[in-house]
């Protein structure tokens, strides 16, 4: 299960990293996500490292929200991570994660 989970987050990695970081599209995104940002605010690598937790509570029913308010904060300006996010639910949902 953690094999796959980081060969598909190696995978989305891999297609990211595909764009041009240049683009016209990827100033104006970035300008929006600055000016959307808080004072405290976790960073990629931090929701990446709480992104497993995150999800498995959300498959569980729990508030993931509540528990990890930065966390959704991040995925709600972050379209990378909530990329990486709902691939992961995918994958969680599809390997019946949540009937264990
Ligand atoms: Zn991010």
């Amino acid at each position: 299960m953690r094999n796959l989970l980081e060969r598909l987050r190696r995978w989305i990695r891999r297609d990211g990293q595909r764009r041009s970081p240049l683009r016209p599209e990827f100033i104006g995104k970035v300008a929006r996500q600055i000016e959307a940002t808080h004072e405290i605010e976790y960073s990629c690598d931090d929701v990446h490292r709480l992104l497993d937790q995150f999800a498995e509570a959300v498959l569980r029913g729990e508030n993931a929200a509540n528990l990890w308010p930065l966390v959704q904060q991040h995925l709600d300006m972050c379209p990378d991570c909530r990329e990486e996010f709902e691939a992961l639910m995918r994958v969680l949902r599809a390997s019946g994660a949540a009937a264990s």
